[in-house]
């Protein structure tokens, strides 16, 4: 396939996927997952629409030893269930288990993890969408080339995103809204 055939969406999990579990805090239980209502669908529509769809996500929680792999596993496992309901299958879950302070090379807004998600294959970024909830995640989007789309289910409220030290390229409510804006604009 040409690079420029792929077609490719980043999802960041907390604030886009399920619900922001506030700052500094972690989604270590199933308990404290809950989908955000629409996110699962929004899923199923960019599967439908042709895109591969990438989650990557930051978990430091795993090496402050709030979470163990294991645990992670079982969170993502009912993520995927959550979103093959809706007719949507994640071609992959990539995530940084780190602190900062552990300073490794896969923490967003580094770019290790999107480069994995592509593996071997010539990509061809300016196409390619990433859709988060935090300053880290634009940074990541704009340090990869790619269209970043803020939403604002998450971290930054919306009275918040004018002091953001970089900008977003879009900015949608919440990852239905998004959904629908790239497939409309993209058929
Ligand atoms: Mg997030
Ligand atoms: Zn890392």
């Amino acid at each position: 396939m040409k690079p420029e055939e792929l077609k490719i969406i980043f999802l960041d999990r907390d604030g886009v996927i399920n619900e922001f579990p506030g700052m500094g805090n972690y989604v270590v239980s199933l308990g404290d997952f809950r989908m955000i209502p629409g996110s699962a669908k929004a899923v199923g529509l960019l599967c439908r629409a042709g895109f591969e769809v990438h989650v990557i996500t930051n978990q430091g929680c795993v090496s402050r030893g709030l979470l163990s792999r294991e645990g992670l596993d079982k969170i993502h496992q009912r993520m995927r269930a959550e979103i093959e309901k809706e007719g949507g299958d994640l071609a992959g879950i990539f995530y940084c288990p780190h602190q900062t302070s552990d300073v490794c090379d896969c923490k967003k807004p580094r770019t290790t993890l999107f480069l994995k998600a592509v593996a071997e294959r010539r990509v061809d970024f300016s196409n390619v969408y990433f859709i988060g909830d935090s300053e880290e995640d634009i940074l990541a989007g704009k340090n990869l080339g790619c269209k970043t789309v803020l939403v604002l289910s998450g971290r930054i409220p919306e009275t918040q995103t004018g002091k953001l030290p970089v900008q977003p390229d879009f900015i949608k409510q919440d990852l239905w809204e998004a959904a629908q804006w790239i497939t409309q604009e993209k058929s």
